[in-house]
């Protein structure tokens, strides 16, 4: 695409949906040169704003996704100088800390469940290595006495969510990118082309359209809800509703942990992720409830029983926040992102539980497509489900 200055709101691309997704593509094609917009009417603050911020394409995976892993990783590998960029970039800090993680077998059940894991992580040859108890509570001496040993994770690491989310704002800003705090209230459609975004009316916001050489769709768990667009192209993305909470210890004492904690009991996975100021977060619920984001008083007991089970000095710690956000969840668990089958309609959505561990990539594989006409790999392409969509119109007549 050649690039063009825009003329009064006119854009060579509109990100719809600024969370750390859209932000990070935003920037990332501002930086090639387009003009560019984020729609969005409250940015920032969606899923990205829930998250606890881990970085963990080893501790996180899982059988079967060997794929969603592969891309996790290359994702990984390019944190720190997407961070260092952004920082440099913005001035402010990026929230980025390279701590590690430590992921703990709290009864003999959950040992011989680790050990099956960390089996497989060398298989993948991800290097990860096994601690004895002692070993796990020199490395953290505030893990209970009773657990069971632990595989250390060197390379997974996390970021304060809040802190990226307020760089990338500061760095969309400073770049040039227009910032439209409204909701899009439809795709306009042309002869299968998608044309623009129309603005939906509301205080500071008129009732208009903006029209965009390329519309980027990252509005991350309601991707699926925009009007206008026929609905074989558009992405299937669910919710999925996490709950979490937010503790505080004292900010004039050193972190409680020098690294994540993220454990199984009984059955249930839990982590436990400290960050320099004195904050601790601890989540998190993976439930089918539609787009409910109520907190419930079990979920919130059962958070927190896991995590002192584990850590018993969280007992201590303020409860300062519970929330609860939306994955926007796929059927493979791998995020969209690309072409949608529809000229001018781009996707970058559908990222689940690793948005924030994605965003730099998803940024470079949105500007590259948009940019320079890269395909982007198979495993994150939305053609993936083009069979299934467009099964209906493929049909003799
Ligand atoms: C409890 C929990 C813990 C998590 N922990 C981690 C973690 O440790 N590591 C990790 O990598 N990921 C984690 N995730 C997942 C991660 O938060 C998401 O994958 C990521 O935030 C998705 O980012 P996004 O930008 O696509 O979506 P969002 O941040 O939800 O942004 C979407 C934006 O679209 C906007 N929008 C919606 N509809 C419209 C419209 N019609 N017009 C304009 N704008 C619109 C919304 O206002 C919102 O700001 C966690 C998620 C949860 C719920």
């Amino acid at each position: 695409m050649q690039p063009s200055r825009n003329t009064a709101d006119t854009f060579d691309a509109v990100v719809l949906g600024g969370g750390v997704i859209g932000l990070s593509v935003a920037w990332r094609l501002r930086q090639r040169g387009l003009s560019v917009a984020v729609v969005d009417p409250d940015p920032g603050h969606g899923t990205s704003w829930v998250a606890a911020g881990m970085l963990a394409p080893v501790s996180e995976v899982a059988y079967g996704e060997e794929r969603l892993l592969g891309l996790n990783i290359d994702s990984a590998r390019l944190w720190p100088s997407f961070a260092a960029e952004l920082e440099e970039l913005s001035g402010e800090p990026s929230g980025l800390w390279e701590c590690g993680t430590l992921v703990v077998a709290s009864d003999p059940g959950d040992r011989a469940e680790l050990e099956a894991l960390m089996a497989f992580q060398n298989e993948l040859g991800l290097g990860s290595q096994w601690l004895s108890s002692r070993e796990s509570r020199n490395a953290e001496p505030l893990l209970a006495p009773g657990i069971r040993g632990a595989i250390l994770v060197d390379q997974d690491h996390q970021v304060d969510n809040r802190v990226l989310i307020a760089a990338l704002l500061a760095v969309v800003r400073r770049s040039g990118v227009v910032l439209y705090g409204c909701a899009a209230s439809e795709i306009e459609i042309s002869e299968e082309r998608a044309l623009g975004v129309l603005l939906a009316p509301g205080p500071g916001c008129p009732k208009k359209a903006l029209p965009a050489g390329t519309i980027v769709v990252s509005a991350g768990a309601w991707s699926s809800q925009l009007k206008g667009v026929p609905e074989r192209f558009l992405p299937h993305i669910r919710p999925v509703k996490g709950q979490l909470l937010r503790l505080l210890g004292n900010p004039e004492q050193a972190p409680v942990l020098g690294r994540t904690v993220r454990a199984q009991v009984n059955g249930r996975h839990i982590y436990i992720v400290p960050r320099l100021t004195g904050e601790v977060v601890v989540g998190a619920t993976s439930e089918e409830m539609g787009f409910d984001t109520s907190i419930r008083a079990g979920a919130v007991r059962t958070l927190l029983d896991d995590a002192s089970r584990v850590v018993p000095a969280v007992d201590d710690l303020k409860l300062v926040e519970s929330l609860a956000g939306l994955r926007p969840g796929t059927p493979d668990n791998r995020p969209l992102i690309g072409p949608s089958g529809l000229d001018g309609l781009v996707l970058a959505t559908g990222h689940g539980r690793n948005g924030i561990l994605l965003a730099p990539l998803t940024a470079q594989l949105v500007a590259g497509w948009i940019c320079d006409s890269s395909e982007p790999p198979k495993d994150t392409s939305p053609s993936r489900f083009f069979a299934t969509r467009h099964e209906a119109r493929l049909e003799p007549r």
